[in-house]
């Protein structure tokens, strides 16, 4: 795709990738009456061919082990099931959260310890998490196979698949129509002024240069090169994460969780006798940006025998479709980088969901739109996932991971 110049040559803000992130926070300032300035998206690749956007498997989930995480998913909620309300516009259809909830299965005692530690921190914050003992979970669910099982945890209100792409698409055209402006290019070059202490102006493939007053790193797996290009270490990588979708031959009689095996293997319910399976290799090395090759005897030697162990009438299936997808992975902790740079102020990371950052993205582009519009968050306080506890090295103990 050909190179796009931006109709200016300054913005107050320059967000760089139009991924979900990207295009959220987009979507937020346009909508803020308090913000007037000019906006530009730089995406590099318009069709979001190999975006961590366009791999997900568009779930979300309450379960989580910090109060903060599952905040951000409520919001993320009733962003969905109300999004023409968020949007203020009628056009935007009804959408639903398709409530098959993730089960977790603890197979040790360590591991149900877990389960009811996160159970109690979830209650608080409002979710409706249940404990299900084995028997508890065979009555609901006769199909697993449980005997190694001690406990499981479910939550099935606002917990599983919603239309990801749908937000996605709303949220790109209501900010167009609102005058943020997308092109097709690449920011190649971040160039600082002589303190050293903010960005001036983003140089981009097609060698135009364009002067900033604020710049988000949006760009997912590539978001450690981004910070690179301003001296910024972000300890952000591409990781491989496979999908698996398949027909069983005998579908399940009812809707099958998420199901999170102690093997981290999942599968999920996808719709009429079609399922969902994810994994990744053991060894988990950080990927090239461009490696998007499956790895067809993990699925082989371990994914389908996991999956047709814990539920046998998964013996008989037949793979539809397979992809291979990148994670931004944060090394530190898993869990999201937010707001400012301490020194270089005016660059602002949004970075490092690693596997939950489409639910994130409501919380996340609103925050973010709040830092640039006010310097301050005014819903969600997201200041734990500053770059500061990055520098410190003090991660976050978020134990429900997938
Ligand atoms: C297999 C898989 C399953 C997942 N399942 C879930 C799930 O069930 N639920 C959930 O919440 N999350 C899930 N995720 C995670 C979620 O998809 C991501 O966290 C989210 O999509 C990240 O969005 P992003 O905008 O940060 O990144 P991306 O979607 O990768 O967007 C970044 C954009 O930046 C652009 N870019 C990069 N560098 C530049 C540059 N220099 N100049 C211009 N543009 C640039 C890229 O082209 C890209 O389009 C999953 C991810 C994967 C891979």
């Amino acid at each position: 795709m050909s190179a796009q110049s931006p109709k200016n040559s300054s913005y107050d803000i320059v967000i760089i990738g139009g991924g979900i992130m990207g295009a959220s926070t987009a979507c937020f300032l346009s909508q803020n009456k308090d913000f007037n300035g000019k906006v530009l998206v730089v995406e590099r690749d318009p069709t979001y061919e190999f975006a961590s956007t366009s791999h997900t498997n568009s779930c979300m989930r309450q379960q989580f082990s910090t109060a903060l995480n599952v905040r951000i998913s409520q919001f993320a909620a009733d962003y969905v099931k109300n999004l023409g309300r968020h949007l203020c516009d009628s056009r935007v259809p009804q959408l639903a959260i398709q409530n098959f909830g993730y089960m977790y299965l603890a197979d040790t005692e360590a591991r149900a310890d877990v389960l009811r530690a996160n159970h109690k921190i979830q209650h608080s914050a409002g979710a409706a998490t249940q404990l299900m003992t084995a028997d508890e979970i065979a009555a609901a669910y006769p199909f697993y196979a449980l005997d190694d099982i001690l406990l499981g945890s479910i939550n099935t209100v606002d917990e599983g698949f919603f239309d990801g792409q749908a937000v996605f698409d709303w949220q790109r055209r209501i900010s167009r129509e609102a005058g943020v402006e997308y092109i097709s290019n690449e920011v190649v070059t971040l160039t600082k002024n002589a303190a050293g202490n903010r960005i001036e102006s983003v140089t981009l493939a097609s060698g135009e240069t364009v002067a900033c007053g604020q710049i988000v790193n949006a760009t997912g797996p590539r978001a450690a090169r981004t910070a690179a290009m301003a001296g910024i270490a972000l300890p952000v990588e591409p990781r491989k994460r496979f999908t698996w979708v398949f027909a069983a031959a005998t579908p399940l009689d009812r809707p099958l969780p998420l199901t999170i095996d102690p093997s981290g293997v999942h599968v999920r319910e996808v719709s009429g006798g079609t399922y969902m399976a994810g994994a990744h290799t053991e060894e988990d090395p950080a990927v090239a940006y461009d490696d998007f090759t499956m790895d067809h005897s993990l699925w082989e030697d371990h994914v389908w025998p996991t999956i047709a162990t814990r539920i046998p009438q998964f013996e008989a299936i037949k793979v539809i479709t397979e992809w291979a997808g990148h994670y931004a992975y944060n090394t530190l902790d898993q869990n999201a980088v937010t707001g400012p740079h301490p020194e270089v102020g005016n660059f602002l990371f949004l970075n490092g969901f690693s596997g939950h950052g489409l639910q994130q993205s409501p919380a996340m582009g609103r925050g973010t739109a709040e830092w640039l519009t006010y310097g301050a968050y005014r819903s969600l306080d997201l200041s734990a996932f500053h770059y500061e506890r990055i520098l410190a090295n003090e991660p976050i103990l978020e134990r429900a991971v997938i």
